[in-house]
């Protein structure tokens, strides 16, 4: 049976039975409104682990201050049976006071990786996220935790941060789950309305045309950014933050694609930031 707790003791007590009884833990992190995106991460963990551990939580720490936490979307009720039916075994879904108390303090931070694309618009972002992984993963102590490619920057950030701090946890990077269409799956995307929605593909079209100019053998990456970038700007509801192409380890911009590469884009649609990316190989 697939339970909730609120409290960090009580995710201790149920981890440390399963130790006990010599069973393995992963661990998907996750702000909730689960989506099949989300449940691709729960099905892995669910494959590679004994149980698996989802946490849902709107993290206030990595919203900046004319951010969306307030409007971020929740539903328990749909996320529990999101989560029981990929066969997670356990939903941490704290209040912000259990997670931050009085007087809390200490932050984990990160310089380089952090600076450029999504930490360059979100500058309190990734210290938010560091922080908050790093309390999950001290709280949970799994054998595994889960992160989506959808999130690229954030996938490399953590594996840096467990490199830098010697922390004990594989990390498993997850495809993207993209909606038949090609819209990369996101909570965010119900915020928008049906113009907006059909708008929204542009980003995944400039992804694919970049993929494909990468696959024919384009290696000058100005080239595949302004051919994606006239692609965002022929839809009059877009507007770009970044078009990117990065060295995926130090999130570096590169001018050559003579390495394993990221090319990520943040994209205003409306009101709603959208992201999107590929790998120019697997890694
Ligand atoms: P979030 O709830 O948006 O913070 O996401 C929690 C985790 O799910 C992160 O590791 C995300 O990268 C991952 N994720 C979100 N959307 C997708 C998607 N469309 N495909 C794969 N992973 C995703």
């Amino acid at each position: 049976m697939m339970k909730i707790v609120n409290t960090i003791d009580e995710v201790r007590r149920q981890v440390r039975e399963w130790r006990k009884e010599g069973l393995t833990v992963g661990l998907v992190p996750t702000m909730g409104y689960l989506h099949e995106g989300h449940a691709s991460l729960i099905d892995a963990s669910h494959r590679d682990n004994d149980r698996t551990v989802v946490s849902d939580f709107v993290n206030p720490m990595q919203f900046g201050p004319s951010e969306d936490l307030e409007s971020y979307p929740r539903d328990i009720e749909h996320d529990a049976a999101l989560v029981e039916a990929h066969g997670g075994d356990l939903i941490f879904h704290p209040e912000p006071s259990e997670m931050y108390h009085d007087g809390f303090s200490s932050f984990v931070d990160m310089t380089v990786l952090t600076e450029e694309l999504c930490g360059l618009s979100r500058p309190v972002h990734f210290r938010g996220v560091c922080t908050v992984v790093s309390k999950l993963f001290n709280i949970v102590q799994p054998d595994r935790a889960y992160f989506g490619k959808k999130d690229a920057q954030q996938l490399a950030v953590i594996r840096h941060m467990v490199d830098d701090l010697n922390i004990n946890i594989q990390i498993i990077g997850c495809p993207i789950i993209r909606e038949a269409d090609g819209l990369a799956k996101s909570s965010r995307n119900t915020y928008l309305n049906s113009q907006e929605r059909q708008a929204a593909l542009v980003l995944s079209q400039s992804i694919f045309l970049g993929e494909d100019m990468v696959r024919k053998g384009e290696t000058n990456c100005d080239a595949i950014i302004s051919a994606m970038t006239a692609k965002i700007k022929s839809e009059a509801l877009a507007e770009i933050d970044y078009v990117k192409i990065v060295d995926c380890k130090t999130m570096q911009q590169i001018k050559q694609l003579d390495r394993p590469a990221l090319c990520a884009m943040a994209v205003y649609i409306g009101k709603t930031r959208l992201i999107d990316n590929f790998f120019t190989e697997d890694i």
